[in-house]
Protein backbone atom coordinates (compact mmCIF):
# COMPACT_ATOMS: atom_id res chain seq x y z
CA UNK A 1 0.00 0.00 0.00
CA UNK A 2 0.69 3.53 -0.78
CA UNK A 3 2.05 6.11 2.15
CA UNK A 4 0.25 9.27 2.15
CA UNK A 5 3.56 10.88 1.03
CA UNK A 6 3.85 8.74 -2.29
CA UNK A 7 0.51 9.42 -2.87
CA UNK A 8 0.77 13.00 -2.60
CA UNK A 9 3.97 12.95 -4.94
CA UNK A 10 2.37 10.99 -7.45
CA UNK A 11 -0.27 13.35 -8.10
CA UNK A 12 -0.75 14.98 -11.42
CA UNK A 13 -0.23 18.68 -10.09
CA UNK A 14 -1.95 21.85 -12.42
CA UNK A 15 -0.31 25.05 -12.01
CA UNK A 16 -1.93 27.01 -9.88
CA UNK A 17 -2.60 30.14 -11.87
CA UNK A 18 -4.79 27.53 -13.38
CA UNK A 19 -7.04 26.55 -10.35
CA UNK A 20 -6.94 30.30 -9.58
CA UNK A 21 -8.75 30.50 -13.13
CA UNK A 22 -11.21 27.97 -11.97
CA UNK A 23 -12.40 30.05 -8.76
CA UNK A 24 -12.93 33.38 -11.21
CA UNK A 25 -9.00 34.84 -9.66
CA UNK A 26 -7.61 36.34 -12.40
CA UNK A 27 -3.52 35.81 -12.72
CA UNK A 28 -2.65 39.07 -11.91
CA UNK A 29 -4.40 38.57 -8.46
CA UNK A 30 -2.79 35.26 -7.40
CA UNK A 31 0.74 35.87 -5.93
CA UNK A 32 2.67 32.78 -6.47
CA UNK A 33 4.86 31.06 -4.15
CA UNK A 34 6.46 28.46 -6.88
CA UNK A 35 3.96 26.75 -9.29
CA UNK A 36 1.93 25.38 -6.99
CA UNK A 37 0.98 27.26 -4.25
CA UNK A 38 -0.40 31.45 -4.44
CA UNK A 39 -1.32 34.28 -2.20
CA UNK A 40 -4.56 35.68 -2.80
CA UNK A 41 -4.22 39.84 -3.07
CA UNK A 42 -6.06 41.91 -0.75
CA UNK A 43 -7.39 44.13 -3.94
CA UNK A 44 -9.45 41.16 -5.23
CA UNK A 45 -10.80 40.02 -1.95
CA UNK A 46 -12.03 43.46 -1.58
CA UNK A 47 -13.74 43.73 -4.98
CA UNK A 48 -15.65 40.51 -3.72
CA UNK A 49 -17.81 42.01 -1.19
CA UNK A 50 -21.15 42.70 -2.95
CA UNK A 51 -21.36 38.92 -4.21
CA UNK A 52 -23.66 36.40 -2.75
CA UNK A 53 -22.11 33.67 -0.44
CA UNK A 54 -22.22 30.41 -1.13
CA UNK A 55 -23.11 27.72 1.49
CA UNK A 56 -20.62 26.96 4.40
CA UNK A 57 -20.54 23.43 5.45
CA UNK A 58 -18.42 22.36 8.64
CA UNK A 59 -17.03 19.38 9.21
CA UNK A 60 -16.27 18.34 12.84
CA UNK A 61 -16.12 14.81 14.85
CA UNK A 62 -16.84 13.11 17.81
CA UNK A 63 -14.64 12.89 20.80
CA UNK A 64 -11.23 11.70 19.00
CA UNK A 65 -9.03 9.17 20.00
CA UNK A 66 -5.07 10.11 19.59
CA UNK A 67 -4.86 9.04 16.20
CA UNK A 68 -7.50 11.62 14.73
CA UNK A 69 -10.40 10.45 13.23
CA UNK A 70 -10.03 12.02 9.59
CA UNK A 71 -11.30 15.34 10.14
CA UNK A 72 -9.28 16.68 7.77
CA UNK A 73 -9.37 14.04 5.20
CA UNK A 74 -13.08 13.83 5.18
CA UNK A 75 -13.18 17.69 4.93
CA UNK A 76 -10.94 17.17 1.51
CA UNK A 77 -12.91 14.28 -0.20
CA UNK A 78 -16.41 16.02 0.70
CA UNK A 79 -14.90 19.08 -1.21
CA UNK A 80 -13.17 16.76 -3.62
CA UNK A 81 -16.86 14.66 -3.70
CA UNK A 82 -18.78 17.95 -3.79
CA UNK A 83 -16.54 19.19 -7.60
CA UNK A 84 -17.22 15.89 -8.67
CA UNK A 85 -20.99 15.62 -8.65
CA UNK A 86 -21.46 18.68 -10.51
CA UNK A 87 -21.59 21.60 -8.31
CA UNK A 88 -18.39 24.26 -7.22
CA UNK A 89 -17.11 23.75 -3.97
CA UNK A 90 -13.87 25.14 -2.54
CA UNK A 91 -12.27 23.53 0.98
CA UNK A 92 -10.99 25.66 3.74
CA UNK A 93 -8.01 24.27 6.01
CA UNK A 94 -5.40 25.06 9.10
CA UNK A 95 -1.80 25.10 8.23
CA UNK A 96 -0.44 22.61 10.18
CA UNK A 97 1.93 23.36 12.67
CA UNK A 98 5.34 21.31 12.24
CA UNK A 99 4.91 20.39 16.00
CA UNK A 100 3.24 17.72 15.74
CA UNK A 101 4.74 16.64 12.17
CA UNK A 102 7.69 15.81 13.88
CA UNK A 103 6.16 14.57 17.32
CA UNK A 104 3.67 12.03 17.20
CA UNK A 105 0.46 12.84 15.04
CA UNK A 106 2.21 14.09 11.36
CA UNK A 107 1.01 16.23 9.15
CA UNK A 108 -2.30 17.97 8.90
CA UNK A 109 -2.81 17.84 4.86
CA UNK A 110 -5.41 15.06 4.75
CA UNK A 111 -4.61 11.37 3.96
CA UNK A 112 -4.97 8.41 1.38
CA UNK A 113 -6.77 9.51 -1.94
CA UNK A 114 -7.78 12.69 0.14
CA UNK A 115 -4.96 15.20 0.60
CA UNK A 116 -3.75 18.67 -0.69
CA UNK A 117 -0.87 19.19 -2.05
CA UNK A 118 2.15 19.82 -2.46
CA UNK A 119 1.79 17.95 0.95
CA UNK A 120 5.72 18.27 1.76
CA UNK A 121 5.45 21.85 1.37
CA UNK A 122 2.21 22.50 3.95
CA UNK A 123 3.39 20.05 6.09
CA UNK A 124 6.66 21.79 6.73
CA UNK A 125 7.24 25.67 5.75
CA UNK A 126 4.38 26.65 3.05
CA UNK A 127 4.20 29.96 2.42
CA UNK A 128 6.33 31.27 5.53
CA UNK A 129 2.97 32.64 7.84
CA UNK A 130 3.76 30.65 10.83
CA UNK A 131 7.16 32.46 10.64
CA UNK A 132 5.55 35.77 10.16
CA UNK A 133 3.66 34.99 13.29
CA UNK A 134 6.36 33.83 15.50
CA UNK A 135 8.53 36.92 14.71
CA UNK A 136 5.24 39.20 15.52
CA UNK A 137 4.67 37.81 18.65
CA UNK A 138 8.61 37.67 19.63
CA UNK A 139 8.46 41.18 18.10
CA UNK A 140 6.16 42.44 21.12
CA UNK A 141 8.24 40.14 23.21
CA UNK A 142 11.34 41.55 22.59
CA UNK A 143 9.55 45.27 22.86
CA UNK A 144 8.40 44.64 26.39
CA UNK A 145 11.86 43.90 27.70
CA UNK A 146 12.87 46.82 26.14
CA UNK A 147 11.00 48.81 27.32
CA UNK A 148 11.63 47.76 31.12
CA UNK A 149 15.11 48.05 30.00
CA UNK A 150 15.24 51.50 29.39
CA UNK A 151 13.24 53.04 32.43
CA UNK A 152 10.00 51.08 32.13
CA UNK A 153 7.94 54.50 31.16
CA UNK A 154 4.61 52.49 31.45
CA UNK A 155 5.40 51.28 35.06
CA UNK A 156 5.30 47.63 33.92
CA UNK A 157 5.45 45.24 36.91
CA UNK A 158 7.96 42.54 35.26
CA UNK A 159 6.59 39.97 38.23
CA UNK A 160 3.31 40.74 35.93
CA UNK A 161 4.48 39.95 32.47
CA UNK A 162 1.80 37.36 30.44
CA UNK A 163 2.91 37.81 27.00
CA UNK A 164 5.32 34.74 26.88
CA UNK A 165 7.75 33.80 23.57
CA UNK A 166 6.81 31.41 20.44
CA UNK A 167 8.42 29.18 18.76
CA UNK A 168 6.80 26.35 15.88
CA UNK A 169 8.52 23.20 17.22
CA UNK A 170 7.63 20.86 20.39
CA UNK A 171 10.18 21.71 23.47
CA UNK A 172 9.65 21.09 26.62
CA UNK A 173 12.79 22.27 27.81
CA UNK A 174 11.61 25.64 26.93
CA UNK A 175 7.84 26.03 28.84
CA UNK A 176 9.50 27.93 31.70
CA UNK A 177 12.89 29.81 31.33
CA UNK A 178 14.88 32.70 32.70
CA UNK A 179 15.28 35.82 30.86
CA UNK A 180 17.69 38.42 30.50
CA UNK A 181 20.64 37.41 32.69
CA UNK A 182 23.86 37.87 32.60
CA UNK A 183 24.25 41.46 33.89
CA UNK A 184 23.21 44.81 33.74
CA UNK A 185 23.77 45.39 29.93
CA UNK A 186 20.99 42.72 29.09
CA UNK A 187 17.90 44.01 30.99
CA UNK A 188 16.15 42.62 34.27
CA UNK A 189 16.05 38.92 34.95
CA UNK A 190 12.44 37.57 35.22
CA UNK A 191 10.54 34.19 34.60
CA UNK A 192 8.81 33.68 31.16
CA UNK A 193 8.90 30.82 28.97
CA UNK A 194 7.56 29.70 25.10
CA UNK A 195 4.50 28.67 23.88
CA UNK A 196 4.18 26.58 20.36
CA UNK A 197 3.20 29.10 17.56
CA UNK A 198 -0.44 28.07 17.11
CA UNK A 199 -0.96 29.09 20.77
CA UNK A 200 0.27 32.55 19.96
CA UNK A 201 -2.83 35.23 20.44
CA UNK A 202 -1.14 36.44 17.33
CA UNK A 203 -2.22 33.85 15.65
CA UNK A 204 -5.75 34.02 16.91
CA UNK A 205 -5.87 37.45 15.75
CA UNK A 206 -5.04 36.71 12.40
CA UNK A 207 -7.43 34.21 11.83
CA UNK A 208 -10.19 36.15 13.33
CA UNK A 209 -9.07 39.69 11.69
CA UNK A 210 -11.91 40.70 8.82
CA UNK A 211 -8.78 42.67 7.12
CA UNK A 212 -5.45 44.07 7.75
CA UNK A 213 -7.12 47.13 9.39
CA UNK A 214 -8.84 45.05 12.12
CA UNK A 215 -6.00 43.02 12.28
CA UNK A 216 -3.88 45.84 13.04
CA UNK A 217 -6.27 47.16 15.93
CA UNK A 218 -6.84 43.90 17.43
CA UNK A 219 -2.78 43.76 17.34
CA UNK A 220 -2.86 46.67 19.37
CA UNK A 221 -5.70 45.68 21.94
CA UNK A 222 -3.17 42.69 23.61
CA UNK A 223 -2.43 43.13 26.79
CA UNK A 224 1.35 42.02 27.56
CA UNK A 225 1.06 42.33 31.57
CA UNK A 226 -0.02 44.83 34.21
CA UNK A 227 1.51 47.52 36.19
CA UNK A 228 1.62 47.22 40.05
CA UNK A 229 -1.94 48.57 40.38
CA UNK A 230 -3.03 45.96 38.24
CA UNK A 231 -4.16 47.95 34.90
CA UNK A 232 -3.26 46.74 31.89
CA UNK A 233 -0.46 47.37 29.47
CA UNK A 234 -1.26 46.79 25.84
CA UNK A 235 1.26 46.36 22.31
CA UNK A 236 -0.65 50.34 21.72
CA UNK A 237 0.74 51.25 24.79
CA UNK A 238 4.15 49.90 23.58
CA UNK A 239 3.96 51.18 20.13
CA UNK A 240 4.19 47.81 18.88
CA UNK A 241 1.07 47.58 17.37
CA UNK A 242 1.98 48.94 13.41
CA UNK A 243 5.31 46.90 13.21
CA UNK A 244 3.71 43.38 14.50
CA UNK A 245 0.90 44.27 11.55
CA UNK A 246 3.37 45.18 9.17
CA UNK A 247 5.43 41.94 9.72
CA UNK A 248 1.74 40.19 9.31
CA UNK A 249 1.58 42.24 6.01
CA UNK A 250 2.06 38.56 3.49
CA UNK A 251 0.66 36.05 6.08
CA UNK A 252 -3.20 38.09 6.34
CA UNK A 253 -3.40 36.86 3.01
CA UNK A 254 -5.02 33.63 1.89
CA UNK A 255 -2.92 30.62 0.40
CA UNK A 256 -4.30 28.75 -2.62
CA UNK A 257 -3.66 24.98 -2.93
CA UNK A 258 -5.42 21.84 -4.75
CA UNK A 259 -6.49 18.27 -3.70
CA UNK A 260 -5.03 15.79 -5.36
CA UNK A 261 -8.02 15.89 -7.55
CA UNK A 262 -7.25 19.52 -8.75
CA UNK A 263 -9.74 20.83 -6.72
CA UNK A 264 -9.03 24.20 -4.88
CA UNK A 265 -8.20 24.57 -0.99
CA UNK A 266 -7.61 27.69 1.13
CA UNK A 267 -5.22 26.67 3.60
CA UNK A 268 -4.70 29.44 5.85
CA UNK A 269 -3.65 29.94 9.56
CA UNK A 270 -3.67 27.24 12.38
CA UNK A 271 -4.88 28.26 16.01
CA UNK A 272 -5.20 25.53 18.73
CA UNK A 273 -8.40 24.33 19.59
CA UNK A 274 -8.04 24.30 23.17
CA UNK A 275 -6.81 27.85 24.26
CA UNK A 276 -7.93 29.40 21.18
CA UNK A 277 -10.96 28.52 18.71
CA UNK A 278 -9.19 26.16 16.09
CA UNK A 279 -10.15 27.35 12.97
CA UNK A 280 -8.97 28.45 9.54
CA UNK A 281 -9.05 32.60 9.23
CA UNK A 282 -11.98 34.47 8.55
CA UNK A 283 -10.37 36.05 5.90
CA UNK A 284 -9.95 32.61 3.70
CA UNK A 285 -13.56 31.37 4.95
CA UNK A 286 -15.34 34.92 3.60
CA UNK A 287 -13.60 34.79 0.41
CA UNK A 288 -14.04 31.40 -0.15
CA UNK A 289 -18.08 31.74 0.51
CA UNK A 290 -17.98 34.62 -2.63
CA UNK A 291 -15.56 32.17 -4.86
CA UNK A 292 -17.80 28.87 -4.71
CA UNK A 293 -21.55 27.46 -3.88
CA UNK A 294 -19.81 25.38 -1.54
CA UNK A 295 -17.36 25.83 1.16
CA UNK A 296 -16.46 22.64 3.28
CA UNK A 297 -14.47 23.38 6.59
CA UNK A 298 -12.86 21.60 9.36
CA UNK A 299 -12.90 22.46 13.10
CA UNK A 300 -10.14 21.04 15.40
CA UNK A 301 -10.89 18.47 18.27
CA UNK A 302 -14.39 16.93 18.88
CA UNK A 303 -17.77 18.99 18.67
CA UNK A 304 -17.42 19.80 22.02
CA UNK A 305 -14.71 21.89 21.46
CA UNK A 306 -14.22 22.84 17.49
CA UNK A 307 -17.95 22.96 16.59
CA UNK A 308 -18.83 24.93 20.03
CA UNK A 309 -16.16 27.19 18.88
CA UNK A 310 -17.12 27.56 15.33
CA UNK A 311 -19.97 28.27 16.19
CA UNK A 312 -19.63 30.63 19.48
CA UNK A 313 -16.53 32.19 18.37
CA UNK A 314 -15.82 32.21 14.91
CA UNK A 315 -19.02 32.44 13.18
CA UNK A 316 -20.43 34.89 16.28
CA UNK A 317 -17.47 37.35 15.49
CA UNK A 318 -18.09 37.22 11.34
CA UNK A 319 -21.27 36.98 11.48
CA UNK A 320 -20.99 33.27 9.24
CA UNK A 321 -24.15 31.56 9.19
CA UNK A 322 -23.21 27.72 8.85
CA UNK A 323 -25.77 25.67 6.72
CA UNK A 324 -25.13 22.36 7.18
CA UNK A 325 -22.52 19.60 9.69
CA UNK A 326 -20.87 16.58 8.56
CA UNK A 327 -19.99 14.99 11.74
CA UNK A 328 -17.16 12.08 11.18
CA UNK A 329 -17.44 9.07 12.90
CA UNK A 330 -15.25 6.20 12.85
CA UNK A 331 -16.24 2.59 14.21
CA UNK A 332 -12.60 2.51 15.81
CA UNK A 333 -13.16 6.01 17.47
CA UNK A 334 -16.66 4.61 18.55
CA UNK A 335 -15.41 1.48 20.07
CA UNK A 336 -12.81 3.46 21.72
CA UNK A 337 -15.34 5.95 23.08
CA UNK A 338 -17.10 2.01 23.77
CA UNK A 339 -13.83 1.40 26.22
CA UNK A 340 -11.82 -1.10 23.76
CA UNK A 341 -8.07 -0.69 24.26
CA UNK A 342 -6.11 0.57 21.38
CA UNK A 343 -4.80 -3.25 20.81
CA UNK A 344 -8.21 -4.94 20.45
CA UNK A 345 -9.59 -1.95 17.67
CA UNK A 346 -8.97 -5.05 14.79
CA UNK A 347 -12.05 -7.01 16.32
CA UNK A 348 -15.28 -7.42 15.31
CA UNK A 349 -17.18 -5.81 18.48
CA UNK A 350 -20.69 -4.52 17.79
CA UNK A 351 -21.65 -4.32 21.70
CA UNK A 352 -18.92 -1.53 21.89
CA UNK A 353 -19.99 0.02 18.83
CA UNK A 354 -23.35 0.34 20.65
CA UNK A 355 -21.50 1.97 23.66
CA UNK A 356 -19.79 4.52 21.97
CA UNK A 357 -22.66 5.19 19.94
CA UNK A 358 -23.71 7.19 23.21
CA UNK A 359 -20.73 9.89 22.62
CA UNK A 360 -22.04 9.88 18.60
CA UNK A 361 -25.57 11.07 19.90
CA UNK A 362 -24.28 13.45 21.85
CA UNK A 363 -22.49 15.55 19.58
CA UNK A 364 -25.25 14.85 17.11
CA UNK A 365 -27.70 16.67 19.71
CA UNK A 366 -25.49 18.91 20.38
CA UNK A 367 -24.98 20.68 16.99
CA UNK A 368 -28.85 20.81 16.66
CA UNK A 369 -28.68 22.91 19.65
CA UNK A 370 -27.16 25.59 17.66
CA UNK A 371 -29.72 25.18 14.74
CA UNK A 372 -28.13 23.78 12.00
CA UNK A 373 -28.95 20.20 10.23
CA UNK A 374 -26.48 17.79 10.20
CA UNK A 375 -25.33 14.25 8.65
CA UNK A 376 -22.95 11.61 9.78
CA UNK A 377 -20.26 10.24 8.27
CA UNK A 378 -18.87 7.01 8.93
CA UNK A 379 -14.70 7.53 7.78
CA UNK A 380 -14.31 3.95 6.49
CA UNK A 381 -11.27 2.09 7.50
CA UNK A 382 -10.76 -1.57 5.99
CA UNK A 383 -10.97 -3.29 9.11
CA UNK A 384 -14.81 -1.92 9.66
CA UNK A 385 -17.48 -4.78 9.68
CA UNK A 386 -20.60 -4.63 7.92
CA UNK A 387 -22.41 -5.40 11.46
CA UNK A 388 -20.95 -2.56 12.81
CA UNK A 389 -21.84 -0.23 9.91
CA UNK A 390 -25.33 -1.10 10.04
CA UNK A 391 -25.42 -0.70 13.87
CA UNK A 392 -24.34 3.22 13.05
CA UNK A 393 -26.63 3.55 10.58
CA UNK A 394 -29.80 2.51 12.34
CA UNK A 395 -28.77 4.69 15.72
CA UNK A 396 -28.32 7.42 13.93
CA UNK A 397 -31.42 7.13 12.28
CA UNK A 398 -33.70 6.24 15.57
CA UNK A 399 -31.84 10.01 16.33
CA UNK A 400 -33.69 11.60 13.08
CA UNK A 401 -30.35 12.09 10.96
CA UNK A 402 -28.92 9.95 8.26
CA UNK A 403 -25.52 8.22 8.33
CA UNK A 404 -23.28 8.02 4.97
CA UNK A 405 -20.30 5.36 4.75
CA UNK A 406 -17.43 7.35 2.75
CA UNK A 407 -14.71 5.43 1.36
CA UNK A 408 -12.18 8.90 -0.11
CA UNK A 409 -9.73 7.65 1.95
CA UNK A 410 -9.63 4.43 -0.66
CA UNK A 411 -11.04 6.01 -3.63
CA UNK A 412 -10.96 9.46 -3.63
CA UNK A 413 -14.28 11.57 -4.32
CA UNK A 414 -15.82 8.63 -6.34
CA UNK A 415 -16.23 7.22 -2.60
CA UNK A 416 -17.75 10.07 -1.30
CA UNK A 417 -20.71 11.35 -3.53
CA UNK A 418 -23.36 9.69 -1.29
CA UNK A 419 -22.47 11.96 1.43
CA UNK A 420 -21.48 14.83 -0.53
CA UNK A 421 -24.93 14.70 -2.42
CA UNK A 422 -26.37 14.62 1.41
CA UNK A 423 -24.29 17.84 2.82
CA UNK A 424 -25.54 19.49 -0.61
CA UNK A 425 -28.93 18.79 0.35
CA UNK A 426 -28.99 19.48 3.69
CA UNK A 427 -26.98 23.08 2.77
CA UNK A 428 -29.60 23.64 -0.03
CA UNK A 429 -32.64 22.51 2.44
CA UNK A 430 -32.95 25.88 4.24
CA UNK A 431 -33.39 24.28 7.33
CA UNK A 432 -30.71 25.76 9.10
CA UNK A 433 -31.23 29.06 11.38
CA UNK A 434 -28.06 29.54 13.48
CA UNK A 435 -27.54 31.16 16.82
CA UNK A 436 -24.74 30.90 18.90
CA UNK A 437 -25.37 28.68 22.19
CA UNK A 438 -25.68 32.30 24.45
CA UNK A 439 -26.19 35.66 23.73
CA UNK A 440 -23.28 38.32 24.00
CA UNK A 441 -25.06 39.82 27.72
CA UNK A 442 -25.11 37.01 29.51
CA UNK A 443 -22.45 37.39 32.37
CA UNK A 444 -18.81 35.57 31.57
CA UNK A 445 -19.44 32.87 34.58
CA UNK A 446 -23.09 31.91 32.94
CA UNK A 447 -21.66 31.80 29.26
CA UNK A 448 -19.27 28.73 30.79
CA UNK A 449 -22.31 27.16 32.43
CA UNK A 450 -24.31 27.65 29.56
CA UNK A 451 -21.20 25.49 27.43
CA UNK A 452 -20.75 23.20 30.38
CA UNK A 453 -24.51 22.36 30.99
CA UNK A 454 -25.41 22.62 27.40
CA UNK A 455 -22.87 20.85 25.31
CA UNK A 456 -20.90 18.85 28.40
CA UNK A 457 -23.57 18.03 30.13
CA UNK A 458 -21.51 18.86 33.46
CA UNK A 459 -23.80 19.87 36.67
CA UNK A 460 -21.87 22.65 37.60
CA UNK A 461 -18.56 24.47 37.35
CA UNK A 462 -15.81 25.22 40.18
CA UNK A 463 -14.23 28.12 40.01
CA UNK A 464 -12.51 29.62 43.21
CA UNK A 465 -13.27 33.00 44.60
CA UNK A 466 -10.10 34.64 42.93
CA UNK A 467 -11.50 33.51 39.51
CA UNK A 468 -14.98 34.98 40.13
CA UNK A 469 -13.25 37.84 41.19
CA UNK A 470 -11.72 38.47 38.25
CA UNK A 471 -14.67 37.83 35.66
CA UNK A 472 -16.36 40.46 37.45
CA UNK A 473 -13.40 42.74 37.04
CA UNK A 474 -13.01 42.02 33.32
CA UNK A 475 -16.99 42.40 32.66
CA UNK A 476 -16.32 46.07 34.78
CA UNK A 477 -13.53 46.73 32.03
CA UNK A 478 -16.04 46.72 28.98
CA UNK A 479 -14.98 42.85 28.49
CA UNK A 480 -18.31 41.37 29.94
CA UNK A 481 -19.88 40.96 26.00
CA UNK A 482 -16.62 38.41 24.86
CA UNK A 483 -17.23 34.85 23.89
CA UNK A 484 -15.27 32.36 26.31
CA UNK A 485 -12.95 29.63 24.47
CA UNK A 486 -13.07 26.85 26.74
CA UNK A 487 -9.51 24.70 27.14
CA UNK A 488 -10.44 21.37 28.42
CA UNK A 489 -9.30 18.06 27.04
CA UNK A 490 -10.39 16.83 23.67
CA UNK A 491 -11.01 13.21 24.69
CA UNK A 492 -13.91 13.51 27.08
CA UNK A 493 -16.80 15.70 27.98
CA UNK A 494 -15.67 15.91 31.10
CA UNK A 495 -12.26 17.00 32.16
CA UNK A 496 -11.14 13.32 32.93
CA UNK A 497 -9.39 12.44 29.49
CA UNK A 498 -9.91 9.05 30.76
CA UNK A 499 -13.93 9.06 30.63
CA UNK A 500 -15.05 8.41 27.17
CA UNK A 501 -18.42 7.56 25.93
CA UNK A 502 -20.79 10.36 27.35
CA UNK A 503 -20.23 10.73 30.83
CA UNK A 504 -23.09 13.58 32.52
CA UNK A 505 -23.13 14.99 36.22
CA UNK A 506 -19.69 15.97 36.46
CA UNK A 507 -18.54 19.05 37.87
CA UNK A 508 -15.92 21.77 35.33
CA UNK A 509 -13.34 22.94 37.72
CA UNK A 510 -12.38 26.10 35.91
CA UNK A 511 -8.78 26.85 37.24
CA UNK A 512 -7.53 29.92 35.41
CA UNK A 513 -9.32 32.77 33.35
CA UNK A 514 -7.11 34.53 30.63
CA UNK A 515 -8.71 37.73 28.90
CA UNK A 516 -7.46 37.72 25.02
CA UNK A 517 -7.58 41.01 24.31
CA UNK A 518 -6.85 41.47 20.88
CA UNK A 519 -8.42 37.68 20.03
CA UNK A 520 -11.49 38.48 21.70
CA UNK A 521 -12.00 35.83 23.80
CA UNK A 522 -11.98 34.50 27.52
CA UNK A 523 -9.75 31.47 27.73
CA UNK A 524 -11.30 29.62 30.23
CA UNK A 525 -8.57 26.29 31.47
CA UNK A 526 -10.10 23.53 32.85
CA UNK A 527 -7.67 20.65 33.23
CA UNK A 528 -4.02 20.48 32.72
CA UNK A 529 -3.55 22.53 29.09
CA UNK A 530 -0.37 22.35 27.50
CA UNK A 531 0.53 25.16 25.56
CA UNK A 532 4.14 24.05 24.71
CA UNK A 533 3.93 20.11 23.82
CA UNK A 534 6.85 17.79 24.52
CA UNK A 535 8.15 15.32 21.72
CA UNK A 536 7.45 11.68 22.70
CA UNK A 537 9.92 9.06 23.33
CA UNK A 538 10.88 8.31 19.05
CA UNK A 539 9.67 11.49 17.73
CA UNK A 540 8.43 11.29 14.04
CA UNK A 541 11.58 13.24 13.06
CA UNK A 542 13.85 10.45 13.68
CA UNK A 543 12.37 8.65 10.50
CA UNK A 544 12.08 12.23 8.84
CA UNK A 545 15.07 12.65 5.75
CA UNK A 546 15.89 13.14 2.56
CA UNK A 547 16.56 10.24 0.02
CA UNK A 548 19.20 9.87 -2.54
CA UNK A 549 17.40 12.01 -5.12
CA UNK A 550 16.71 14.90 -2.62
CA UNK A 551 12.83 13.68 -1.90
CA UNK A 552 11.47 13.88 1.52
CA UNK A 553 11.02 10.22 3.68
CA UNK A 554 9.17 9.55 6.56
CA UNK A 555 6.34 12.48 6.57
CA UNK A 556 3.11 11.51 6.82
P1 LIG B 1 -8.07 14.82 12.02
O1 LIG B 1 -8.19 15.96 11.07
O2 LIG B 1 -9.39 14.38 12.57
O3 LIG B 1 -7.07 15.05 13.09
P2 LIG B 1 -6.78 13.48 9.81
O4 LIG B 1 -7.73 13.65 8.67
O5 LIG B 1 -5.58 14.34 9.83
O6 LIG B 1 -7.54 13.56 11.19
O7 LIG B 1 -6.37 11.94 9.81
C1 LIG B 1 -5.50 11.41 10.79
C2 LIG B 1 -4.73 10.24 10.19
O8 LIG B 1 -5.62 9.16 9.90
C3 LIG B 1 -4.04 10.57 8.87
O9 LIG B 1 -2.76 10.01 8.89
C4 LIG B 1 -4.90 9.91 7.81
O10 LIG B 1 -4.13 9.49 6.71
C5 LIG B 1 -5.48 8.73 8.56
N1 LIG B 1 -6.82 8.35 8.05
C6 LIG B 1 -7.88 9.17 7.91
N2 LIG B 1 -8.93 8.49 7.41
C7 LIG B 1 -8.52 7.21 7.23
C8 LIG B 1 -9.15 6.02 6.74
N3 LIG B 1 -10.41 6.03 6.34
N4 LIG B 1 -8.42 4.89 6.69
C9 LIG B 1 -7.12 4.89 7.10
N5 LIG B 1 -6.47 5.97 7.57
C10 LIG B 1 -7.16 7.12 7.64
MG1 LIG C 1 -7.35 17.84 11.16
Amino acid sequence: MKSDIEIARAAARRPIWEIGEGLGIPAEFLEPYGNDKAKVATPFIESLHERPNGKLILVTAISPTPAGEGKTTTTVGLGDGINRIGKKAVICLREPSLGPCFGVKGGAAGGGHAQIVPMEDINLHFTGDFHAISTAHNLLAAMIDNHIHWGNEQGLDPRRVTWRRVMDMNDRALRDIVCSLGGVANGYPRETGFDITVASEVMAILCLAEDLEDLERRLGNIIVGYRRDKSAVTARDLKADGAMATLLKQAVKPNLVQTLENNPAFVHGGPFANIAHGCNSVIATKTALKLADYVVTEAGFGADLGAEKFFDIKCRMAGLKPDAVVLVATIKALKMNGGVAKEDLGREDVAAVERGCANLGRHLENIGQFGVPAVVAINHFTSDTAAEIDFVKAYVAELGAKAIVARHWEEGSAGIEDLAREAVALADSGTASFSPLYPDDLSLFKKMEAVVRRIYRGAHVAASEAVLAQLVEWEEKGFGHLPVCMAKTQYSFSTDPHRRGAPAGHTVPVREVRLSAGAGFIVAICGEIMTMPGLPKEPAAEKIRLNAEGLIEGLF
